[in-house]
């Protein structure tokens, strides 16, 4: 019988009734599945849709899929996507309000969505944002998650709060760092040693195509229970705990090692400030594909009767001129001040509001930036003048 720490060995039939099981046992799998030119995160009905046999270039703007031989799934790093766009949606409904016959007005809260997800399939640097999330949103875990179920913590996100509360989260470690990932040097991968129900490390040798299993919950034990797997031998063992460390020197780049909190308060005026805003789109994107952005705003809409009205919550971005708006304008009108107020506090003063970096080092906004500025860069542009 399985407990939290036991490890086995599955092939990829074993995978396949991993995913079956979750579905017969009424959760919605979401997990990697290559669409539209690239590998994104959507619901899976089986292993078989899986990206099997893809992986991924990536450069600062670019992203290309590229076949690989060997048939791994696994093998490619952070796509567009998050987890984030499951837990905690781009728009969400809060309430509506109808005009009754009386006059009155009826006003319905929107009960949160709340699919009992399976995510297959977690980065550790991805598993690291979404503890980053759940301490932002839910005010950690697990007991604040309950107190949010109870509905008496205002300052929670009850959706998200319901919706974490029961995922089910398998990861998988990395042996195949893409060239923006940076992990190594923010402390979030390649491996990982918690925040999981089961972790699994691809291997594909000479042994075969199969996956190493530790187990982190009481519910993966009782998951792994039912799979047809084998017991894990030294060698298989080994093999994961090697492609896991060999990955650390595969990372594309790594974050300056400096103090990020000291260097972005000794920053506030650089003159590297005017350089990026030179190149800065102000598009959002990097805030969008980001696991850790986690800004909302509200809107109210209405419809041409003028008897039905919604509140929705949908992601916003500090790129957003509307973002920063009081009284008569935004306080942050200059790209400059955008990009420095995005900077500042994910890499700063993230750490006096959360007690940690905003960043985890997965490389996604380098990547979906458009003029492909790489956060990276930036800070070792920003080091090397506050040296100066
Ligand atoms: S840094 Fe890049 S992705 Fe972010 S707002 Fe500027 S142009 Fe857009
Ligand atoms: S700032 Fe960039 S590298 Fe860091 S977590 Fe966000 S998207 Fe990933």
């Amino acid at each position: 019988m399985s407990t939290i720490g036991s490890t086995a060995v599955l092939d990829r039939t074993g995978l396949e009734a991993l995913v079956t099981a979750l579905v017969a046992g009424g959760r919605t799998v979401v997990g990697p599945a290559v669409r539209d030119g690239a590998i994104v995160l959507a619901e899976l009905d089986s292993a078989g849709q899986l990206p099997y046999g893809w992986g991924v270039e990536l450069e600062a703007g670019r992203y290309r899929l590229r076949r690989r031989e060997d048939g791994a799934a696994f093998a490619h790093s952070a796509g567009p996507q998050s987890w984030k766009n499951f837990l905690h949606p781009q728009r969400e409904k809060l309430w509506s309000a109808d005009r009754a016959p009386d006059g009155g007005l009826a006003v319905e809260q929107e009960l949160p969505v709340r699919p009992s997800y399976a995510f297959l399939g977690v980065r550790p640097c991805d598993l690291r944002a979404i503890a980053i999330q759940d301490r932002v949103l839910a005010g950690g875990l697990p007991q604040a998650l309950d107190s949010a179920r109870a509905g008496d913590t205002p300052s929670q996100d009850t959706g998200y709060a319901e919706r974490r509360k029961g995922a089910f989260l398998i990861a998988v470690e990395c042996s195949e760092p893409g060239a923006t990932c940076f992990c190594v040097s923010m402390g979030s991968g390649p491996g990982t040693d918690s925040g999981f129900d089961l972790a699994l490390t691809e291997l594909v040798d000479d042994d075969g195509h199969r996956f190493f299993v530790r187990v982190g919950s009481e519910e993966g034990a009782k998951l792994l229970d039912t799979l047809p797997c084998r017991t894990a031998d030294a060698a298989t063992a080994s093999a994961a705990r090697t492609a896991v460390a060999e990955a650390v020197d595969k990372m594309g780049r790594a974050m300056p090692p400096v103090d990020l909190h000291a260097l972005m308060g000794a920053s506030l005026e650089a003159e590297r400030w005017d350089d990026v805003a030179a190149r800065c789109l102000t598009c959002g994107n990097c805030t969008m594909v980001c696991p850790t952005c986690f800004c909302t705003t509200t809107e109210e809409v209405t419809d041409l009767t003028g008897d039905h009205a919604e509140r929705w919550q949908r992601w916003d971005s500090c790129f957003d001129l509307d973002f920063s708006h009081l009284h008569d304008g935004p306080v942050r009108s200059s790209p400059r001040s955008r990009y420095r107020q995005w900077l500042t506090h994910k890499l700063g003063t993230w750490h006096d509001q959360f007690d940690s970096s905003g960043c985890v080092g997965c490389g996604r906004c380098i990547v979906w930036c458009p003029v492909g500025i790489d956060i990276t860069e930036e800070v070792a542009a920003l080091k090397t003048e506050a040296e100066r």
